[in-house]
């Protein structure tokens, strides 16, 4: 039947970490992944390291055997895939959920591109990775430019231009330049992101002042051409010769499918999602948030070490109900 005591949408570690708990408590549950299994982990960077080690990353204390004290990113789907098979979760992957409606009170119609579900309650485990924070220049839009980076060798010998100062940007342009790629970094505030991994900034610092990484602070992108790209320096505007563009520029959560959901959001630049603390549960009775999506813009407050916490959260307040 179509009928459950509770819906996960998204399928990513943490939607994962409320599903065994759910199965644990003999709820009758279903994840719905829009993707493949750890959809955001899998299109995370080919060579990328976690910042956590793997027994940080474990889900209800199964052990996360890594060769490093932190693991790569082939290490970490290799976890969750073991979890989710070993465990024989209830989830439906490449199925995306459109729309959550609430007819009545304990009643929560899930709509999908396959179907239509009843659950008494929803976790909404959507995480931030799937919308880019789009710069809306000119340019934006052709084949060159990218808000995804996976992997150095398609870069070598092109003149790379990577927009950013996080981790995502420091890491593809450390990665790119070792790899043969002439990396020039534009960065829109005076120095590289204070939140940077603190063994790697070291590595970045001495590459921009050996100048083996050329690097525009305190600069934007203005536009991008097709053989081009147009900066605004503090001096002015300067024009590069360039073949690829990587906008590394953070992501944000799917905020029009909170709002169309009914999920309140803060009135300020945040756009945090109300919800209780204690339970996790939104201002809508029965439906819960859990994981990186909490945060609103401030993506990087919850990830999956301190995160991992709201599946027994929730399930705890499903079950006292
Ligand atoms: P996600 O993993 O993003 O999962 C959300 C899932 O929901 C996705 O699979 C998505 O496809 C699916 N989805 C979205 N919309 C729908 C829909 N409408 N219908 C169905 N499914 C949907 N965290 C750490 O703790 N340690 C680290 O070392 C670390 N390193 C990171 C490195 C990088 C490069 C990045 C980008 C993030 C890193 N993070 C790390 C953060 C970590 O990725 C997130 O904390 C983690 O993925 C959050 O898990 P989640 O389940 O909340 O969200």
């Amino acid at each position: 039947t179509n009928q459950y005591d509770l819906i996960i949408i998204g399928g990513g570690p943490i939607g994962i970490a409320c599903g065994l708990e759910a199965q644990k408590n003999n709820l009758n549950y279903l994840i719905l992944e829009k993707g493949c299994l750890v959809n955001s982990l899998y299109h995370y960077p080919a060579n990328m390291t976690f910042f956590s080690t793997s027994d940080k990353l474990e889900l209800e204390n199964i052990p996360f055997i890594s060769n490093n004290p932190k693991p790569r990113k082939a290490e970490a789907l290799e976890y969750y895939r073991r979890i989710a098979t070993s465990n024989e979760l209830n989830i439906n992957l490449f199925e995306k959920v459109l729309s959550v409606k609430t007819p009545k009170k304990n009643e929560h119609s899930v709509t999908t591109t396959q179907g239509v579900y009843s659950s008494k309650n929803v976790v909404i485990a959507t995480g931030f990775y799937d919308i880019p924070n789009y710069l809306n220049i000119p340019g934006e839009d052709l084949p060159k430019v990218a808000h995804y980076y996976n992997d150095p060798h398609y870069y070598a010998k092109q003149k790379v231009i990577v927009v950013g100062a996080s981790n995502s940007a420091v890491d593809a342009a450390l990665e790119i330049y070792r790899k043969g790629g002439e990396v020039t970094m534009i960065v829109r505030s005076p120095e590289i992101g204070e939140r940077v991994k603190y063994w790697v900034r070291p590595d970045i610092v001495n590459r921009i002042e050996e100048g083996s990484i050329k690097t525009y602070f305190n600069t934007s992108l203005k536009e991008i051409k097709e053989k081009e790209v147009i900066l605004n320096t503090m001096e002015g505007e300067i024009t590069l010769q360039n073949d690829f563009v990587l906008l590394l520029t953070g992501y944000r959560p799917n905020f029009a499918f909170l709002k169309s959901i009914g999920i309140e959001l803060s009135d300020d630049e945040l756009l945090k999602p109300k919800y209780d603390p204690e339970t996790m549960e939104t201002n809508i009775p029965g439906i819960y948030l859990a994981g990186v999506i909490c945060g609103g813009m401030e993506t990087h407050k919850w990830f999956i070490e301190n995160s991992r916490v709201h599946a027994g959260i929730i399930i705890r307040d499903i079950l006292s109900r």
